[in-house]
Formats: C-alpha cells, sequence, structure tokens
C-alpha cells in the first residue's frame, strides 16, 4: 500500500471517521455515492467496491455489468455538513472493470486520457470556472413558475441578503475541504449567484467542480431555499454559465504567456484558441447538453451565440482577459459558451484536445471580432467568417455526430452512449405540447 493510503487510513482513526463515501460520477454528470464502512477501505483500495455498472446512466451493457470503483487517496476529505463527531469522508474513485483494467465508461478516466495526452506533448492543463446558479425559494411544484430568493442584480450588496450569508457559508465550507475560492457575487438575475473557484489542474478543477454542486445544494437545503444549476431557469432572465479560464503549462511556465506579444498571448496561446474556435461546434454538445442549455446561449443575456475571441468583448466565444502585471508571467483564456449543467470530466477533456488539435496543426487563429458580435447582422457576420453556434441540441448532436475529435477522445462507448441519450432527449422535448403553444394558438384557431 503507498503512502497516500496509509495516510488515509491513519486520518480514519484520527478524525474518528465512521462512513466514508465514495463518489464518481455518470456520464451525464450525476454524481454517484456508495457509503463503506472504514473497515472495507484496505480492501478498496486494493481490489476496489464492487457495483452494478448497468445500473448507473450510460456506464454498462447488462452482460457486462460488474465493476469496481477505486478510491483515489489523494482526493480524501472530511465532509463538513456531516458534523464532527463520529465525521463522514469522501473520496472521488476511479472506475475499473472485473480484470482491474479502467473503464472506458468513467468520465474521469476520458479526462486522465485527454490530461495524458497534453502531458505527451509536455503540457498541464489548468482550469478555472466561475460557477453560476440561481437560488430558489424552494424547489417548484410541477407546472409551477421558480421564484428567486431576492430581486437584486449583478454586484449589488444588500444588506441582510441571502446570498451574501450563503456565499459565505458555502466558501467556508470549501475552504475546510481544501477548494479555495477566488470571487464570489450576485449575478445579473434576481436569485443569480457566481462562485470562481482558485486554478488548479482539470483533474481537481472536475473533482471540485462535483463537490461544489453537493456543497451548494447542501447549504441551500439547510437554509430552506433551493439551488439549481439549470442553463436557464427564466425566460426574462440571463441564464447560468461556467465560464472556465484556461491555461497551459510547461513545467512551471506558462505556455501562453510571451512577454512582447499582442495581448501576452503566445504562438501556443493562439493556435489554441484557433482549436477551440474551429472544434467549439463540436463539442457544444456536451460544454451545452440540455435542450434548455440553448435558450441560455441564443437567448442569454452575456451568453455567446457565435464563434469568435476577442480581447474585451463579452459577446465572444473566447475572451483573453486583460494581462495583469502583478500575476506575473502569466495568461490565460476564458470560454464562454460552457454551462453549469455540463459534465466537467467530459467538457474539460473535449475542450482540452481541441485546444491542442490547434497546438498540433499550428491552426491560424482568425482575426479577432472587435465589435458587437450581437448587433452585427447575419450579413456582416459572414462577411467576417463569424460561425453560429448549434442553435439547439439537434443542431448540436448532428454536428457532434461527425466528429472524429469527439469520438476519439470520448472514446467510442461514452461517444454512442451519449449520443443515443440526447436523440432520446430532443425526441421528448420536440414531441410535447406546450404551454406556449396553448395560450397563443388555441383562442385563435
Ligand atoms: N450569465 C451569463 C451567461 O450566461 C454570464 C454573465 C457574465 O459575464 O459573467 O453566460
Ligand atoms: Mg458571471
Ligand atoms: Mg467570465
Amino acid at each position: 500500500m503507498g503512502k497516500q493510503e496509509e495516510f488515509v487510513l491513519r486520518a480514519l482513526e484520527e478524525r474518528d471517521v465512521r462512513f466514508v463515501r465514495l463518489w464518481f460520477t455518470d456520464v451525464l454528470g450525476s454524481l454517484k455515492s456508495v457509503s463503506v464502512a472504514p473497515a472495507e477501505l484496505e480492501g478498496a483500495f486494493e481490489e476496489g467496491i464492487g457495483f452494478d455498472g448497468s445500473a448507473i446512466e450510460g456506464f454498462a451493457r447488462v452482460h457486462e455489468s460488474d465493476m469496481l470503483a477505486k478510491p483515489d487517496p489523494t482526493t480524501f476529505q472530511i465532509l463538513p455538513w456531516r458534523g464532527e463527531t463520529p465525521s463522514t469522508a469522501r473520496m472521488f474513485c476511479d472506475i475499473a472493470m472485473p480484470d482491474g483494467t479502467a473503464s472506458y465508461a468513467d468520465p474521469r478516466h476520458v479526462l486522465k486520457r485527454a490530461l495524458g495526452r497534453a502531458a505527451d506533448a509536455g503540457f498541464t492543463f489548468y482550469t478555472h470556472p466561475e460557477i453560476e446558479f440561481f437560488l430558489l425559494k424552494g424547489k417548484p411544484e410541477p407546472g409551477t413558475r421558480p421564484v428567486p430568493v431576492d430581486d437584486s442584480g449583478y454586484f449589488d450588496h444588500t444588506s441582510q441578503g441571502i446570498g451574501q450569508d450563503f456565499r459565505r457559508e458555502v466558501i467556508t465550507m470549501l475552504e475546510s475541504m481544501g477548494i479555495s475560492v477566488e470571487f464570489s457575487h450576485h449575478e445579473g438575475a434576481p436569485g443569480q449567484q457566481e462562485i470562481d473557484l482558485r486554478y488548479a489542474d482539470a483533474l481537481s478543477t472536475a473533482d471540485n467542480i462535483m463537490t461544489f454542486r453537493v456543497v451548494v445544494r447542501e447549504v441551500a437545503l439547510s437554509d430552506g431555499i433551493y439551488a439549481s444549476f439549470m442553463p436557464k431557469p427564466f425566460t426574462e432572465y440571463p441564464g447560468s454559465g461556467m465560464h472556465t479560464h484556461m491555461s497551459l503549462f510547461e513545467g512551471d511556465q506558462n505556455a501562453f504567456y510571451e512577454p512582447g506579444a499582442e495581448y501576452h498571448l503566445s504562438k501556443v496561446g493562439r493556435s489554441f484558441i484557433a482549436g477551440i474556435l474551429e472544434h467549439t461546434p463540436e463539442i457544444t454538445a456536451v460544454t451545452n447538453q440540455w435542450v434548455n442549455s440553448y435558450k441560455r446561449l441564443i437567448f442569454g443575456g452575456e451568453a455567446p451565440s457565435y464563434v469568435s475571441w476577442g480581447h474585451n468583448n463579452r459577446s465572444a466565444l473566447v475572451r483573453v482577459p486583460m494581462y495583469k502585471p502583478n500575476k506575473g508571467p502569466s495568461a490565460r483564456i476564458e470560454h464562454r459558451a460552457i454551462d453549469s449543467a455540463c459534465n466537467p470530466y467530459l467538457a474539460y477533456a473535449l475542450l482540452l484536445s481541441a485546444g491542442l488539435k490547434g497546438i498540433e496543426e499550428g491552426y491560424e487563429l482568425p482575426r479577432e471580432a472587435e465589435d458587437d458580435v450581437w448587433a452585427l447582422t447575419e450579413h456582416e457576420r459572414r462577411a467576417l467568417g463569424i460561425a453560429p453556434l448549434p442553435r439547439n441540441l439537434d443542431e448540436a448532436i448532428r454536428t457532434m455526430e461527425g466528429s472524429e475529435l469527439v469520438a476519439e477522445t470520448l472514446g467510442e462507448h461514452v461517444f454512442d452512449f451519449f449520443l443515443r441519450n440526447k436523440r432520446t432527449e430532443w425526441h421528448d422535448y420536440r414531441s410535447q405540447v406546450t404551454q406556449f403553444e396553448i395560450d397563443r394558438m388555441l383562442p385563435l384557431l
């Protein structure tokens, strides 16, 4: 047994841990959890804990359903909302097949594979997400409208505001679990919050996002309110994005940084953006995976609807934030399409692969969009070579279907399952007669 595993076994005793939750994520991004007694852990580290993979969304077919969850000891943390004595801990797991090989269906493995390819090229991938979500006055009953907890707006400071105390409680819990938070504020819509995690390697970030969602839901529950990461719960307000800042490092050097270059952005950084721009339409079904995601992208206030990049341009899909001299030799880029309800492992694996492709193939970065791309006419956009993002899940799926990059990055099993699942979602959605149609058309027709 390795040092990390021994550390965990010791911590179990010292911290009086009575339950250990083993966490993993299904293909659509839902967290799964199995609780084990501390006595089981030695075996779990060595062989894994068996479970029925065919009961997990996207994992296995019935005739090959036995799977193993193997805890990653580096992710051991006490769950602060479960109390101290006795306490409850969690670890993220890697999923293995009965013969011990990594499961091709495990989203964590998909990301690790992509990170491995980056490592072969000498790069480490860092990400920092800005996570937006809504706080509602309780879980809406089916057929009723959700009600936000407040009517504040962007950066509002409201005395005794619910959001403020809520954010403080969430941040305190996250920090106690080793997850650093950089910024937090009220977002543009009533009840809408944003919390930005400090940058970390992409695997840690994806794990942290999964933990973040649990913490936010737990704190909301204990405050008698309801938190939602749905991309666009309100017709009249902006949706919830998960803008992600990205950079590549070579050793301890930021590979996107070049002093003296435009925006301090190196050739590697420029080709990475070019790769993202070229391949974003193919990967949008994953970064924006729900029928509702497209309500945000198309009608979402500051969400991008077109493929473009810019410096200080919030209508752009990729933004190069202002260079901050006090941050030293650093440069990063921000992807603004991805939303808060994606599977972060799969989405980050694809963003990385798209960027790496740009570097490998030496893609040239197209001209920066200086204008507000929403305000241009269709004709002007076409003349500037600014393509639209998929306008709905159907278009996104069709674009993904033909993508070699996505098939290679996700692997055949996840690729096929994902497309099948999303085609069904689109079919179910499209077949609905909506309240809009009844209200608008029944009185007329
Ligand atoms: N909520 C906006 C979105 O859906 C983003 C607002 C912002 O710029 O942070 O992407
Ligand atoms: Mg924001
Ligand atoms: Mg942002």
